[in-house]
């Protein structure tokens, strides 16, 4: 919202009532479950925040408007004054909700971003906005107005009203994931005049005028008689789940555990006669671990080492005998085993080393690549 606007809430609440009730459905569509953090950017008088808390959601209303803050704190919400440009808020909300705010704010690109950074990982956006076109006919009036009186107004046009195809660009740039975004007219008629309603909502055309009465007639014979062509846009988008960076695994008794904090992704398959018996099977699925990444949790008395080559150690579990990794003297990578991991969901098998070492029994059935000894460039 523009700061140089002042809103007389009690007057809003009368000639804008219509904002909350057309939006019945944008709460559905929310669908606010209960032990959810919800934040309401824009919430005005709290109107829809106060049915978001009704779910049972933990909401914050957010507003740059002390004077619609303060009806929505009469509600008994839970309210704070801010400039949605600056959102300091981190991974804290399941759900960002905002409606018929956005259009108020100029400089969206910002707004997103805070919006996709409050958002936990998977978190929902859910909004509604005035989309381009909306009240067109009254801005083109309010607009030749002005120039008719020598006034740019370019830079006193409070509203942003993108186009669809803006919007999905400002969304997925600040790396939220689309799901839907609906683009609607809403013919809409005035509550009472024209006149009451430019009195409300355009306040920088009228306040930049000398004859500010002459304006709104003027608005009124070309553009005031029939009603506002509304055009809406309803945005439903998520934030990415990230890469999880925090992997656990262990070993079969439980003894040694240990994290990794990166993401883990190629496993190779080691088909060497080391490999085999120190598996006690065809093979092994080991996965290239930064040494700097990983961490020993438990098990630091358990976990034992066995140098089968002079400047190789495999270390397992000295309880129940399970392998855990093996590291070449100061390598940068260790090979952790790929079925060490609790979670090991996000793996992708590269390749398999050393086959000419296989027995006649093991034999590889799938397409990936292989080697008779170790891969290229190790
Ligand atoms: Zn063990
Ligand atoms: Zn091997």
């Amino acid at each position: 919202m523009n700061n140089t606007m002042r809103w007389d809430a009690a007057r809003y609440v009368n000639e804008a009532s219509f904002v909350p009730e057309m939006a019945a459905s944008l709460v559905e569509v929310l669908a606010p479950q209960s032990g959810e953090s919800v934040l309401d950017l824009g919430c005005g008088d709290g109107a829809l925040t106060a049915r978001i808390a009704a779910a049972g959601a933990t909401v914050l209303g957010v507003d740059s408007s002390a004077e619609q803050l303060a009806l929505a704190h009469a509600r008994g919400l839970s309210v704070a004054r801010q400039d949605a440009h600056a959102l300091p808020y981190n991974a804290r909300f399941h759900a960002v909700f905002s409606n018929a705010a956005l259009h108020w704010m100029r400089e969206p690109a910002r707004v997103i971003e805070g919006v996709a950074r409050a958002l936990k990982p998977g978190g929902r956006f859910v909004a509604e906005m005035g989309g381009a076109g909306n009240i067109g006919a009254i801005v083109t009036a309010l607009e030749s107005g002005l120039r008719a009186r020598g006034i740019d107004p370019a830079p006193l046009n409070p509203w942003y009203f993108p186009t669809p195809a803006a919007y999905a660009r400002l969304l997925e740039d600040a790396g939220l994931v689309l799901r839907s975004l609906q683009y609607f007219e809403r013919p809409t008629p005035f509550a009472r005049d024209v006149g009451d309603w430019l009195s409300l909502m355009a306040v920088p055309f009228l306040a930049a005028v000398a004859d500010p009465a002459k304006l709104v007639d003027e608005v009124r014979a070309t553009a005031g008689r029939c009603g506002r062509l509304a055009t809406g846009l309803r945005a439903l988008a998520l934030r990415r789940r990230e890469a999880r960076l925090m992997l656990t695994g262990g070993c079969l008794c439980g003894a040694v555990r240990y994290a990794v904090t990166v993401a883990l992704q190629d496993v190779y398959f080691c088909h060497c006669a080391q490999c085999r018996k120190a598996q006690g099977s065809a093979y092994a699925a080991s996965v290239p671990t930064p040494r700097a990444a990983f961490r020993l949790l438990e098990g630091e008395a358990q976990i034992k080492s066995f140098r089968a080559s002079p400047h190789k150690r495999r270390w397992f579990c000295g309880e129940c005998g399970s392998p855990i990794y093996s590291e070449v003297d100061e390598a940068p990578m260790l090979r952790l085993r790929a079925g060490s991991l609790d979670d090991s969901g996000t793996l992708t098998p590269v390749a398999h080393i050393f086959t000419d070492a296989r027995p006649a029994w093991d034999e590889i059935l799938d397409e990936l690549p292989r080697y008779p000894g170790r891969e290229p460039g190790r």
